[in-house]
């Protein structure tokens, strides 16, 4: 009898999960459901999109008929809303049942609501979706100034937004720094300078108190704690996501912030598995639980977990993740888990380079790299391989760094 497998969510993870499965059993029923209203697309580059540089359709991957080329039931607008795992059924929001062999969670997550008065004001926007991206470019076009939210990777796609629309903004930030978690304020500079010649200023030690509306609810200012008031007829929020893991309640699968998972990407069910944004999976390379929120990792966990729910034990998660940005004259990456660590070391080299990376028990973890890339490949080397760089840690950042400059054990990877 041919399996049956289910999968929720049809975002990378998901849909890079059917096209395995499809590969590997030819034979097998394969569902996939998502509560958005058209499949596959390329949510990285949504933010081209509304940034008026990039039309709707080349970020879509898939259309319908890549589903039924592949024989593959694609449910569109459909919420799934329970789980039973010993029934090996799931629910959606209309009653339909939906019996499985083996069931794929990737259902990411859904940004956080910022909890002040009025935030729910019409104006004020939030982004993951591509239906979010034509909201946002369809009001920014017509806006006259702009606050933004969230000081981190979302956050700096929308404040690129209002730049390249050119609409005056001003980026209110927490800290001293953007991304303050993975970068010193010296490395962060760089960024805010940039910002600040897209006409976008960061206001720091900032944030949201209240919004203030008109009389048709509509935002019209943004109040910070310290009561210094900015105009905006366009506001952005990026402060994070909440992961998708309301449909496990009743259920005894495990999560915490999100699904946990083996480096097979198997839950503590044998028949339930979990991809992408929502899993904290073990991470064999820290050796520790971890969470990602990147393309390729969940582009990589969807494949690894289709192969797994065919045949358990086949090919482990194995990967360091990367982002990239692009919004600027100079290139800037994210690798493994720049914000974790307890040591670290930094350098910069000029105006527009800088690096530092994350060390954990004398292991690079993590790194953010600006103004020049090439370094990438031989950090990325030393943190799969785990080599231990204790005491040299000064060694990895100059600025022509080889992996020969190292001594001892490391030197010989
Ligand atoms: C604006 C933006 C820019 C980004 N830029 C980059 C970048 O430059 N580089 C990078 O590496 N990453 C980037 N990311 C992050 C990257 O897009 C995500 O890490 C990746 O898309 C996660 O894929 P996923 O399949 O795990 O989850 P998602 O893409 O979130 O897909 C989950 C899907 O499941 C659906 N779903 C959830 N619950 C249910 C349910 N109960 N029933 C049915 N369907 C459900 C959701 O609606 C969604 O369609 C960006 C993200 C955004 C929003």
């Amino acid at each position: 009898m041919s399996q049956s497998y289910v999968i929720v969510g049809d975002g990378i993870a998901g849909a890079s999960a059917a096209e395995t499965l499809r590969e590997e059993e030819p034979d097998a029923d394969i569902t996939i459901i998502t509560d958005e209203g058209e499949p596959l697309y390329n949510r990285i580059l949504i933010k081209e999109f509304a940034k008026g540089k990039l039309p709707e359709a080349p970020i879509s991957i898939h259309d319908e008929s890549w589903y039924d080329d592949r024989d593959v039931d694609l449910e569109l607008n459909t919420l799934v809303t329970d789980i039973d795992p010993e029934g090996h059924t799931i629910t959606a929001h209309d009653g339909t049942e939906y019996d499985y062999d083996k069931l794929l969670l990737a259902i990411g997550g859904t940004p956080t609501q910022l909890p002040v008065e009025n935030s729910d004001a019409e104006g004020i926007h939030h982004f993951w979706t591509f239906q979010d991206a034509r909201d946002i470019k369809e009001h920014i076009e017509g806006a006259d100034n702009s606050v933004v939210i969230g000081a981190g990777l979302l956050g700096i796609d929308l404040a690129a937004i209002t730049a390249a629309q050119e609409v005056e903004g001003k980026y209110l930030m927490r800290g001293k720094a953007w991304w303050r978690y993975a970068l010193s304020e010296e490395g962060a500079e760089i960024i805010h300078e940039a910002l600040r010649e897209r006409n976008v200023e960061p206001v720091f030690d900032s944030g949201v108190d209240h919004f203030e509306v008109d009389d048709d609810d509509r935002v019209t200012t943004a109040v910070d704690p310290n009561g210094d008031r900015y105009d905006a007829d366009f506001v952005g929020i990026a402060i994070g996501l909440n992961f998708n893991t309301e449909i496990l309640g009743g259920t005894d699968i495990e999560y915490d912030n999100g699904i946990y998972t083996d480096e097979f990407m198997r839950t503590n069910h044998d028949d339930i598995f979990a991809a992408g944004d929502i899993t904290e999976f073990h991470d064999l390379i820290l050796g520790d639980r971890a969470q990602n929120g990147a393309w390729g990792s969940a582009k990589e966990q969807g494949t690894i977990a289709a192969k797994n729910m065919v045949d358990y034990g086949s090919e482990e998660f194995r990967w360091v993740s990367s982002y990239s940005i692009t919004h600027f004259d100079f290139p800037f990456l994210s690798f493994g888990h720049p914000t974790l660590g307890d040591d670290h070391v930094e350098a910069k080299y000029s105006d527009t380079e800088w690096r530092r990376l994350a060390i954990k028990d004398g292991k690079i973890v993590g790194g953010v790299l600006i103004g020049d890339l090439s370094p990438q490949t031989k950090y990325k080397k030393l943190m799969r391989e785990q080599v231990d760089v204790s005491g040299q840690k000064e060694i990895l950042v100059k600025q022509d760094f080889q992996l020969d400059d190292l001594e001892g054990a490391a030197a010989e990877q």
